[in-house]
């Protein structure tokens, strides 16, 4: 009897240890980092609504609509802007 009673015992302690040597999870390394934006964007737009230029680029003019920054070329690009700027704004 006493002998089943210590088989057991060692068996349970034999899979707790089976148990403990099951791979953790591991933290998924995060190789890929988040994409390097060192690039401050200044305007809401990535480009000019009207002419598809680059904000980034010099920009001559800037208006605020719906508390976003946005940057045009020039200021007949922010005029069109200003006319329907919600056929402009993506959203
Ligand atoms: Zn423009």
């Amino acid at each position: 009897m006493k002998s089943k009673i210590i088989l057991t015992a060692f068996l349970s302690i034999s899979l707790m240890s089976c148990a403990q040597e099951t791979p953790k999870v591991k933290h998924k390394k995060s190789s890929i980092s988040s994409k390097s934006n060192t690039k401050k964007v200044k305007f809401a737009n990535a480009e000019d609504p009207i002419c598809h230029m680059k904000t980034e680029d010099d920009m001559k003019d800037t208006t605020v609509y719906k508390n976003k920054t946005y940057g045009f070329c020039s200021s007949y690009c922010k005029d069109e802007f200003k006319k329907n700027p919600e056929k402009y704004v993506q959203k």
